[in-house]
């Protein structure tokens, strides 16, 4: 079983986004037409507009790549928008798909899916077998009835979609606004903030969950090689296959900026779930492998921040 690229539309919907630009430089090296829309042109939480433009646009395959998303505190404090918008988003896109007849759909989630003390490596299996991490659950929630939804378009109209689930991505194009940003671009900007006024870095929460990263290019490789290469009803997790603690990510940060300062933890804001390292080995039995590691990641990373390739910036 292979799904090729060879001379199909293949409509990015979210494009923009750090995923989602990944994906079409990924998509550069197929031989196919690569279909993106602007925001502007087309509301992706409007589902009349979405069928619309779909039936114009004919895609054959697609990577939903779009989604309402953010770090611990965003989530924490935009319950709505995480939990309506996301809904309203793969609703569109997913019944859209369905109506021109998609050949292919992938559609992304989170590692925040699994419940908050799952066992670690946690498996594509410990899905919905305990609660989830309280901070970012109206994502959660809301990616997990993504996944649901493909998985019923499978099973009632044997559509060929399929649900990836990738671990904490960073890369170029990321979001640096310290009040809505994961914890990899916080500390590159932190980072690189103390190392020009040679202050303290901030480090929030205790620093010692431990978490798994994945540089973003890889995770579009990744999600080509899928839909090239899977298709069935389970989700499948794409992580790097490691975890450091986020005091260990702080200071390999600091290494690769070249700064030597101070750091210091805040205890009023919030750790989040306390490990999060996926088991990705149905993803290496299928013969991928990431190619970045860490510190060259945030080597590249820096360069894009440097490079105001980014936002919140
Ligand atoms: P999570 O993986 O869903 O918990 O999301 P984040 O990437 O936002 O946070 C991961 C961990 O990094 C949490 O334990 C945070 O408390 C910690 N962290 C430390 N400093 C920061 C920071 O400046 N920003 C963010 N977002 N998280 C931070």
């Amino acid at each position: 079983m292979s799904y090729s690229f060879e001379g199909k539309r293949v409509w990015v919907a979210g494009h923009r986004g750090m995923v989602g630009s990944a994906l079409v430089r990924r998509l550069a090296a197929e031989n196919c037409e690569v279909l993106t829309v602007s925001r502007d042109q087309l509301d992706l939480t409007d589902q009349r507009a979405v069928l619309g433009w779909m039936h114009g646009s004919r895609p054959q395959a697609v990577f939903l790549a779009a989604a309402r998303v953010g770090g611990i505190l965003a989530n924490d404090n935009h319950p709505v928008e995480f939990l309506r918008d996301n809904l309203l988003i793969e609703t569109a896109v997913l019944t859209g798909a369905e109506s021109v007849g998609v050949e292919k759909l992938l559609f992304l989630g989170s590692s925040c899916i699994y419940p908050k003390h799952a066992e670690q490596p946690i498996r594509e299996e410990a899905l919905l077998t305990g609660p989830l991490e309280p901070t970012n659950e109206w994502y959660a929630i809301a990616k997990i009835a993504g996944i649901k939804l493909a998985e019923a378009y499978r099973r009632e109209y044997g559509c060929d979609f399929i649900s990836a689930m990738p671990t904490n991505l960073y890369g170029p194009g990321d979001n640096f606004d310290l009040n809505a940003s994961h914890v990899m671009p916080a500390l590159i900007r932190k980072v690189h903030e103390a190392k020009l006024s040679g202050g303290e870095v901030s480090v929030w929460g205790t620093g010692t969950p431990r978490r798994e990263f994945l540089y973003v290019d890889d995770c579009a490789d990744a999600c080509v090689h899928l839909m090239q290469h899977y298709s069935d009803a389970l989700h499948i997790n794409i992580g790097s296959g490691s975890d450091v603690s986020i005091i260990e990510l702080t200071h390999t940060v600091m290494e690769v900026l070249g700064y030597d300062g101070p750091v210091v933890t805040d205890p009023s804001k919030p750790d989040g779930t306390p490990r999060k390292l996926m088991d990705s080995s149905r993803l290496a039995a299928l013969g991928w492998q990431p190619r970045v590691d860490l510190r060259e990641g945030i080597a590249l990373a820096y360069q894009a921040f440097l490079a105001g390739e980014g936002r919140g910036l």
